[in-house]
């Protein structure tokens, strides 16, 4: 596969190309967002518990740096591939570029199915991932952070490998660390935060309350649909629909989100649980809802489907959940999108916020987190519906644009090398 060939990629750079298109963006700078700035494709190997060897694909890629050391998550997942890899990492640099993060884009992952190894086999994949691409991982260069499938216990595996490479603790190479050894408050649930920021944003701007008449589904109920759907139903709207992978549950009148956070925290299956009307995956995107939020993975809403997704607002919670055809349908139709860049940008500023603190040794309370969280969101959210206003477009090409408009200023200003 080479490095353009994914969806994910294709997608990116299509939406890359159209806002480009729109705010009459350099085309030497969009020639050179095309490309990743560095990408890493190592071997891991590791002894499994019956004593055999096995060999995994580990990429990490790093898009642009202008802003800063790259910042991106680590997936451990069977679909990970270089190209999806660098999709992603160029959505990173967008990303840190929109919310005004001094950082740039990157992503890294491993081809495996994480449920099929044991503890000490994920702590040796870990470890020896860690070890093989460190030349071009370190604070002030590119700091990685738990994605799917990985958390923070990957993220304190990865700190501690790094850490005896060097000789001493360097805390500030990975964020989404465990509290205790540096990592920050509110970083676990700040995507989920975020999400639900966006909502209320979006409401203010279409002139709706959130309240017990406000409908919400919510598609993936993992680390970024738990604490949405846990802030919007503390607010008083109505969450009458989550998901997983096995199935989806449904309830008019809205479901008891603490119970239901219970049942899966001890790793059960929302098709199992009782007293709750069970639906399709499929159906759950497709009900007459306020706002639907897409949290779980990429590509489920598409041209085929579009056409039935009825909610007002829709959130990406996920990371590219509306294919770019998708987006065109639901927006035709008067529907309003919180783009995924800006929609789920909490985790990435409370990242960012993680790296400060552990760079500077001192760390904050909850409120002043959850506050300057809430204030970067707002600017941003304003930013991207005022850009969408200015250029008459949709708030996916708006937020491409206001990211693609900060970052040509600071590749301008710093000129190519050597001149
Ligand atoms: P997670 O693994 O914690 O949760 C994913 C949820 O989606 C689970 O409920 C899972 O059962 C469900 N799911 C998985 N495959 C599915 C399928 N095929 N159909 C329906 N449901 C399915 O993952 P997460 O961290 O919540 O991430 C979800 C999405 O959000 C991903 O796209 C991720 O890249 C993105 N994201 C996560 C963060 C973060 O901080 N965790 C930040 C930014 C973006």
């Amino acid at each position: 596969m080479s490095l353009f060939d994914a969806p994910l990629f294709k997608d990116a750079y299509e939406q890359l190309t159209q806002a480009a298109d729109v705010m009459g963006l350099d085309r030497n700078i969009l020639e050179r967002l095309k490309y990743p700035k560095r990408a890493l494709q190592v071997a891991v190997p590791i002894r499994l518990d019956d004593g055999s060897v096995r060999t995994f694909q580990g990429y990490r890629v790093q898009h642009n740096m202008t802003l800063g050391p790259g910042k991106g998550g680590i997936r451990f997942h069977p679909g990970v591939d270089l190209s999806e890899t660098a999709a992603l990492a160029m959505l990173m640099t967008f990303k840190c570029a929109l919310v005004g993060l001094p950082l740039g884009g990157a992503k890294g992952g491993i081809e495996v199915d994480p449920n099929e190894l044991s503890r000490q086999e994920l702590q040796s994949l870990t470890r020896r991932y860690a070890t093989e691409i460190n030349m071009i991982i370190g604070p002030t260069i590119d700091v990685p952070a738990p994605d799917i499938g990985t958390d923070g216990q990957t993220m304190a595996w990865f700190m501690d490998t790094y850490s005896q490479i060097k000789g001493y603790t360097v805390p500030g190479v990975v964020t989404g660390k465990p509290i205790t050894i540096g990592g920050s408050l509110g970083r676990a649930e700040s995507t989920g935060k975020g999400v639900a920021y966006c909502v209320n944003f979006a409401c203010q701007k279409l002139g709706m309350t959130i309240d017990k008449n406000t409908t919400i589904a919510i598609h993936g109920f993992g680390k970024v649909g738990v604490p949405a759907a846990q802030d919007l139903s503390a607010q008083g709207a109505r969450i009458v629909a989550i998901s997983d992978v096995s199935g989806a549950v449904y309830n008019k009148d809205g479901l008891d989100i603490e119970k239901c956070y219970e049942w899966t925290r001890q790793g059960k299956y929302l098709k199992d649980m009782e007293g709750v009307e069970l639906i399709s995956n499929a159906q759950l995107l497709e009900l007459d809802v306020d706002v639907l939020i897409p949290a779980a993975i990429d590509g489920v809403v598409t041209k085929e489907n579009a056409g039935n997704v009825k909610a007002k607002i829709v959130a990406e919670g996920a990371n590219g959940p509306l294919t770019r055809e998708a987006i065109d349908i639901i927006t035709k139709r008067g529907g309003f999108i919180i783009p995924d860049i800006l929609c789920n940008a909490g985790g990435v500023i409370v990242s960012y916020f993680e790296w400060v603190q552990g760079l500077q040794n001192f760390f904050w309370d909850l409120d002043q987190i959850n506050g300057k969280l809430h204030d970067i969101l707002k600017d941003s959210f304003d930013n991207v519906f005022d850009t969408a206003t200015k250029y008459n477009t949709d708030m996916k090409k708006a937020a491409f644009i206001a990211a693609l408009a900060r970052l040509e200023r600071a590749m301008r200003l710093r000129g190519l090398f050597p001149a």
